[in-house]
């Protein structure tokens, strides 16, 4: 998400004249983009921060963090010239003249209106890729214990779906070929909104969309992932075959801590559902541990659902406690060197199983849809099969947004390598 929007005001800034630079010693503006869901991308950002080396240079510090301190980030640092919210980012050109003109700091961290906040999204991406993200919409009204979003985003916010299909419409005439949704909880796309499509009438009216080959779609939340939805991996044919479902605890005790609103149970049989429906789908979610009052126990569980499900790619972060949410103030924080251990024999244990999963790509031909030059020496590029694994493979630039097939070589800890079948370009 905060990749998207950093795009998207990028391509603002750009509309108004200004230029992009590689590197920072260039920039005359540096516009530091944040995240605040955890603790460490927040303490990376003000790092990042205190290695500015600012004379002569404007900086600007917008996104999650932004939000949480607003003027305080002022106070605390002054090479930051002005702080923009969450919900500001269509203001960034006119706070940033208005620095320029009269030289006062200043902190934008206002909840605007739906409409004023969304209309960053209709700033189209100055060069969008083969694949691209679309905002669907912003916030989430889960408020589970441990998360900040809600704070800092504010409530769900739908975009019109016109907009969206006039966007994915401008996407696809400049090369386009996958679209990605976006949006905490995408599944809750359109609710907010009277007269206007759900989510998954959207999904199936841009299944019809000609230059549209592939659609994907993050953040699904289990609770709200019902069955239309789990059912549409089965009609749609540009929609892809893999899903983030987050599951955070395999705990149901931990899971109600966590206001979750789903036991281990209703996950598992939602991925059974998934499963049947789509027998190859690839399945990634993001998983906590050291949640407060969590147990030898509730990790087992964990562990156990792991490898149950055996995941193709697991996102595992150990908790830590955030501003304003309820789960900070829990009892029975557990210590960090426990943390620390719990998410080292996570890893393990899923390092093994996406290892494991990779290898069983080889030898398989799958369709691959060519993005761009790849880190492997010249000649090579990279794209993703529909199950999102990377691929590697010899190829001529000139096929950078056609579906290739690949017949797979070997596999990686996180990327598959292999050749191209000849003949296969379409
Ligand atoms: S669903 Fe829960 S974890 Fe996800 S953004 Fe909303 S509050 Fe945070």
């Amino acid at each position: 998400m905060n990749v998207n929007e950093s795009q998207k005001v990028a391509a603002l800034l750009k509309r108004h004249g200004l230029q992009e630079v590689s590197s920072q010693e260039e920039a005359d503006l540096i516009l530091i983009n944040t995240c605040s869901v955890r603790e460490k991308p927040e303490k990376k950002a003000f790092s990042f921060l205190g290695r500015i080396k600012s004379p002569g240079k404007v900086v600007g510090v917008m996104g999650c963090v932004a939000q949480q301190y607003g003027g305080e980030m002022l106070k605390k640092d002054r090479r930051i010239d002005f702080v923009i919210g969450t919900q500001a980012l269509h203001r960034v050109p006119e706070i940033l003249s208005h620095f320029l003109q009269d030289h006062q700091r200043i902190a934008f961290t206002e909840f605007v209106s739906d409409k004023e906040s969304l209309s960053i999204f209709r700033e189209p991406l100055a060069t969008p890729g083969v694949s691209a993200y679309v905002s669907v919409m912003q916030g989430c009204n889960r408020f589970c214990t441990y998360c900040i979003v809600p704070f800092v985003r504010g409530r769900e916010r739908s975009r019109p779906s016109v907009e969206i299909l006039e966007e994915i419409k401008a996407l696809t005439s400049h090369g386009t070929r996958e679209i990605i949704l976006l949006g905490q909880n995408v599944n809750r796309y359109g609710l907010d909104r009277k007269n206007d499509l759900t989510f998954a009438s959207l999904l199936r009216k841009i299944n019809t969309h000609k230059g549209v080959r592939r659609l994907r779609f993050v953040t699904s939340h289990p609770a709200s992932l019902g069955d239309e939805i789990i059912h549409l991996f089965g009609e749609l044919d540009t929609l892809c075959e893999s899903i983030h479902l987050p599951f955070q605890s395999g705990s149901t005790r931990i899971l109600k801590l966590m206001g979750r609103g789903y036991t281990r149970e209703e996950y598992l049989d939602k991925i059974e559902k998934l499963r049947k429906i789509r027998p190859e789908i690839a399945i990634s979610a993001d998983v906590i541990v050291g949640f407060p009052g969590e147990t030898e126990r509730d990790f087992e569980d964990t562990l156990s659902l792991i490898e149950r499900v055996r995941f193709d790619t697991l996102f595992s972060f150990r908790y830590t406690p955030r501003p304003m949410t309820r789960a900070a103030a829990f009892p029975s924080q557990i210590p960090e060197d426990e943390k620390l251990r719990r998410l080292r024999t996570l890893q393990t244990l899923q390092s093994k199983i996406t290892y494991a999963k990779n290898q069983d790509q080889v030898g398989k031909i799958k369709d691959v849809l060519v993005e761009k030059p790849s880190r492997y020496p010249e000649g090579f590029m990279m794209g993703r099969a529909k199950d999102n694994r990377i691929v590697h493979f010899k190829a001529s630039p000139t096929l950078a947004g056609q579906e290739v097939k690949v017949r797979i070589k070997q596999a990686f800890q996180n990327s598959l390598l292999g050749e191209m079948e000849e003949g296969h370009v379409h």
